[in-house]
């Protein structure tokens, strides 16, 4: 089956859809002295990031600030215009639009909304979220994507790369499912996730791109966390990676050899924007040859 949708592309969301990181800006907008504190404890003391911005969403309650307050500190954050630009383009071509985001559903569900670009979002993977009416006072709750209660998601790259909550890896994986891609293959080739519970080698002997919607992945990112992800890539998909962040030292760094796909860098929306018309282009003009192809 030839592939029936240009590309699928999936975005970070601090730093790569936004231009911020949207638990800061939630922090700096409404409690920038508890904020700012809470920084500090959670480079000295570390855990889950998620349990720290959960613990302000309460301390935001306390200080008497209600759902509008939230919505309205969310606008501040920043999304360059071409970015937004990228997004219609790829969603209006048939492109899907993921987002896989260690923030949450709400700050990112609020954020799109506001510029109006929800609709072209297929999936959002990240924390969960939800304003509660029912608590004294009423609150947004906060929870990891992997609860304390779950077990480890056993990613080789936990540490630094992944943490304790989110293996972006991992939750692509689930999502296209590896019998759909060749994704998998350049990890296992190079000896390091053989054998985890997430793609045995059955699996993967069932790999076929063939199968795949998608003319291949296009991955979006700045973080650490994106590392995992864009390892996984196989030879046709492309990493974006953001010039000057922590995924650009590792992908250049000792990591290198881990990475099949190719790779991009990428400074702002205009580089983003440039790349989508450049892949809906070339598979309009991969679609012409076929449809030729099959007439003679
Ligand atoms: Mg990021
Ligand atoms: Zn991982």
């Amino acid at each position: 089956m030839a592939p029936t949708k240009p590309f699928l592309m999936i975005f970070d969301f601090d730093m790569s859809l936004i231009d911020d990181d949207c638990d800061l800006v939630f922090m700096k907008e409404l409690v920038p002295d508890f904020g700012e504190a809470i920084v500090k404890r959670y480079q000295n003391e570390g855990g889950v990031w998620t349990d720290y911005v959960d613990e302000v969403a309460q301390e935001v309650a306390r200080r008497g600030f209600g759902e509008q307050d939230i919505l309205g500190a969310l606008k501040k954050a920043r999304l360059h215009p071409s970015t937004a630009d990228a997004i219609r383009t790829a969603g209006e071509a048939g492109a899907d639009i993921v987002i896989c985001s260690d923030a949450n559903t709400y700050f990112i569900e609020a954020i799109l909304r506001h510029h109006d670009l929800f609709r072209y979002i297929k999936q959002i993977i990240t924390n969960s979220a939800y304003f509660s009416i029912s608590s004294t006072p009423p609150r947004l709750i906060i929870s990891r994507r992997t609860l304390a209660s779950d077990p480890p998601h056993g990613c080789d790259l936990q540490t630094p790369s992944c943490g304790l909550n989110l293996c972006k890896g991992k939750e692509i994986t689930r999502l296209v499912g590896p019998a759909s891609w060749q994704w998998n293959w350049s990890r296992t080739e190079r000896g390091k996730t053989q054998g985890s519970p997430w793609d045995s080698p059955s699996e993967l002997s069932q790999s076929s791109t063939s199968q795949s919607p998608y003319g291949k992945i296009i991955y979006v990112g700045d973080g650490r966390n994106d590392f995992c992800p864009i390892s996984l890539l196989s030879e046709r998909d492309i990493g974006m990676v953001r010039k000057g962040q922590k995924l650009e030292k590792m992908v250049d760094g000792d990591s290198k050899s881990k990475i099949a796909a190719r790779v991009q860098k990428w400074q702002d929306g205009n580089d983003l924007l440039a790349v989508v018309n450049r892949e809906i282009a070339e598979w309009k003009t991969a679609g012409v040859g076929s449809r030729a192809s099959a007439v003679i």
